[in-house]
């Protein structure tokens, strides 16, 4: 069945850059998104649009903007309840806070109570994919995927690896990690719209055994994702040169055991050198931004522009537990900071293009996902500018698009989402 979906709609064909190129996004400040049984049909201006849209039921959302649905590049749905949990940095912080939280996932109807309470926020928040790390349990995968199925989201998740340095009820070996990764990509890859991810935590907590075991079963399903953690904190990074003597980076120990390639994706990637920027690209693998977790945890400031000009796809994550909000508006409103620290900009084109295509990009799945074009899934976000009194005065007056979306970024959290639609299909509304 055709829908059509009225309001001003904006989506990015490519990166815009710190310069704001305005090839690279599409705007219709009266536009229709066309939308048949999930999926995109076509966008324009409405004028342009009459003909098709003749017998088509209407949404109409007048003042709003429609953009693509959001791309949480880095999330942990197990760590939801310890969301701003006081004052450690990295490996005390897990210690502390996020081990205990995961090892209550040994109770499998807690698993999926979380599951769903986790991706309703998302969906309130108008995130419609995400890459999402589980605990050590095989059940914690089960419980997300089973849970996206429900809601018909796009998502790519995975069941931890980790078999020392951390608590023995949170362990797995290298045969039993492998045996029910294998099993999970059986069960799910490919289902519907869920895929998976091999995901060893970081390479502090797998032994070489098991770094190895995850390289070969990576190379057994070229087409799942790689998920884990890079170069986030400089306590760990001195503790990896410590157990890894014979790699040259921290890079380097994940690509000696075949898990950089196409679909990895490394979360923060703080501490990097041209070489490995270097070796991503060469690779394929992407990274994940992650302001709100490397600002709270003390961690260290991405470098946008050193990755990019590397070649290095880059999107934005939310990093819950580490991270402090789910909202990926918020999240790009502390990318502008981080990056403004550093002497780059982030124009609202690009900070969009972040949380939607180059997010999509950094997935590989901007061939279904991430942007209008004719053929993509019906993913799409209601964005409502005059969320708060505030905003609505401050956006009011605004003299463009660029500069009404920039102030909805800088002031928004999930009252500016006015309706969040997964394949067409109305999910979360405000
Ligand atoms: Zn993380």
């Amino acid at each position: 069945m055709r829908e059509a979906f009225r309001a001003s709609v904006l989506h990015c064909l490519s990166d815009p850059g710190e310069g704001a190129d305005r090839s690279a996004i599409e705007y219709f400040e009266d536009g229709v998104l066309l939308v048949e049984d999930g999926v995109v049909v076509e966008v324009g201006d409405v004028g342009s649009m009459l003909a098709q849209c003749e017998n088509v039921a209407v949404t109409e959302y007048p003042g709003k903007i429609i953009v693509p649905g959001f791309i949480d590049c880095h999330v942990h749905f197990p760590q939801l309840d310890i969301i701003a949990s006081y004052g450690e940095q990295l490996l005390d912080w897990l210690d502390r806070y996020a081990y205990p939280a995961e090892a209550r996932f040994a109770d499998e109807g807690y698993a999926h109570e979380v599951a769903g309470v986790f991706l309703d926020e998302l969906l309130r928040n108008g995130t419609t994919t995400a890459l999402v790390f589980g605990t050590v349990h095989a059940h914690s995968a089960d419980a997300i995927f089973a849970a996206a199925q429900q809601r018909g989201m796009r998502l790519i998740a995975g069941k931890v690896l980790m078999d020392r340095n951390c608590p023995a009820e949170l362990q797995d070996d290298p045969e039993s990690g492998v045996a029910e990764s294998r099993a999970l990509i059986e069960r799910w890859h490919g289902q519907d719209r869920l895929s998976y991810a091999i995901t060893p935590r970081f390479a502090l907590t797998s032994s070489e055994r098991q770094l190895a075991a995850a390289g070969r079963l990576a190379s057994e399903y070229p087409d799942v994702w790689v998920h884990t953690h890079l170069a986030e904190n400089t306590a760990e990074i001195e503790e990896i040169s410590r157990q890894f003597p014979n790699s040259r980076s921290y890079l380097d120990v994940y690509d000696q055991f075949g898990l950089l390639r196409k679909r990895s994706v490394f979360a923060h990637c703080l501490y990097l050198d041209d070489e490995d920027r270097q070796r991503m690209a060469e690779k394929g693998a992407a990274a994940a931004f992650c302001p709100t977790s490397n600002l709270f945890l003390g961690s260290g400031l991405f470098d946008l522009s050193a990755m990019r000009s590397a070649g290095v796809a880059c999107g934005l994550g939310t990093d819950i537990g580490g991270g402090t909000s789910l909202s990926l508006l918020t999240t790009a409103s502390e990318a502008y900071k981080v990056l403004h620290l550093q002497d780059q900009g982030l124009p609202a084109m690009r900070a969009l293009y972040l949380a939607t295509l180059g997010a999509a990009e950094a997935l590989s799945l901007d061939d279904k996902v991430g942007n209008f074009r004719c053929g993509k899934e019906a993913d799409f976000v209601v964005l409502d500018p005059a969320g708060t009194p505030l905003s609505a005065r401050r956006t009011g007056i605004a003299s463009s698009i660029d500069e009404k979306l920039f102030a909805t970024i800088m002031l928004a959290d999930d009252r500016h989402i006015a309706a969040t639609y997964v394949a067409g299909r109305c999910w979360a509304v405000s």
